[in-house]
């Protein structure tokens, strides 16, 4: 156990060493410009590294502004699923006692109350026609069921639940990318496969060509690599909310593995986007724009941008 313990540790050191070399060949910085209220940016993350990618100017209004709104109905009903799913699994972890369904639904109402109460004293809940309040709650109990029925069981035996990753690029960084993934589990028969779960609930599933370039599946991927425990694949378990694309709700479970290549790439892309975000604050300051998204992607509309109102990239100027 102490000789695994000791090639593991001699692993994560190597691994380390690989992460500096990749960024010492990119010029990143010490730390992340601070926000507007004076407080350092200690950490990326998957939702940071999209947004960046997605648009500048939405990263510094987001992230160095601290512009906030209100989440959809949609994110907050996944949230509530995680939420729930992740104390089925953590249940089981402390005590080796399975949460019957009726206590799994008992957890879900309460939480949901909880957080409605914690969300309306912050920006509240953007609900919509095409999902009302009460029609989510109704819809998380039945995801529920059938992540319990239909997903848990090929998810293997659980390790960790929302377990804090961080990987930093270099020693003397005072930033990190922080990953916290719902779920981490080894194959419970035959050789140990280890894996990263995430459970989404979605109206257009992840497919599995989109899952073999996913950020958050390389990023997580990366972490557990880079701490000398490589996971052989990230899994996104969905369930699939009915609607005008299907009539029932439906679930799957994509999986997707990245070669060590990719690996590195993901610490190339992570090292270059810190680089950016710090010439962009160097170059711009932190109160004007940072560079706009493309107009005709579907993220640069009023719909989906909660700063499209204000934004000379968006409404106009
Ligand atoms: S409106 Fe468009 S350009 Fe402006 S922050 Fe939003 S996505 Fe970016």
């Amino acid at each position: 156990m102490l000789d695994l313990a000791n090639a593991r540790a001699d692993q994560a050191r190597h691994e380390q060493r690989d992460a500096a070399a990749i960024a010492a060949a990119i010029p990143i910085p010490i730390r992340l410009p601070a926000r507007l209220d004076g407080q350092p940016l200690t950490h990326l993350s998957a939702s940071s590294y999209s947004k960046w990618l997605a648009c500048p100017e939405a990263w510094r209004r987001h992230y160095i502004l601290g512009e906030r709104s209100a989440p959809s109905g949609a994110m907050f009903l996944g949230s509530r699923v995680d939420d729930t799913l992740c104390l089925y699994y953590q249940q089981l972890i402390d005590t080796g006692e399975t949460l019957t369904p009726t206590q799994l639904q008992d957890h879900y109402r309460d939480r949901w109350s909880a957080q409605i109460a914690y969300e309306h004293d912050r920006h509240g809940i953007s609900w919509n026609d095409a999902l009302p309040e009460q029609a989510a709650f109704n819809l998380g109990l039945r995801a529920l069921e059938t992540a319990l029925n239909r997903i848990v069981p090929h998810l293997g035996h659980p390790l960790a639940v929302q377990r804090k990753l961080e990987l930093t690029l270099a020693p003397a960084l005072e930033w990190t990318v922080q990953c916290f993934p719902d779920l981490e589990t080894t194959s419970s028969e035959g050789e140990p496969v280890q894996r990263v779960v995430d459970f989404k609930v979605k109206d257009v599933l992840i497919s599995a060509e989109q899952a073999r370039s996913d950020i958050q599946a390389s990023i997580y991927l990366a972490a557990r690599w880079l701490e000398g425990q490589p996971a052989t694949e990230f899994l996104f378990a969905q369930i699939a909310k009915p609607g005008p694309r299907r009539q029932q709700i439906g679930h799957t479970i994509v999986p997707t593995a990245r070669s060590t290549g990719q690996l590195r790439g993901t610490l190339a892309r992570l090292a270059l986007a810190a680089s950016q975000i710090n010439a962009c604050h160097h170059t711009y300051g932190p109160d004007r724009p940072w560079g706009f998204a493309d107009p005709t992607g579907w993220r640069c509309s009023p719909r989906y941008c909660p700063h499209w109102t204000t934004c000379p990239g968006g409404r106009g100027l």
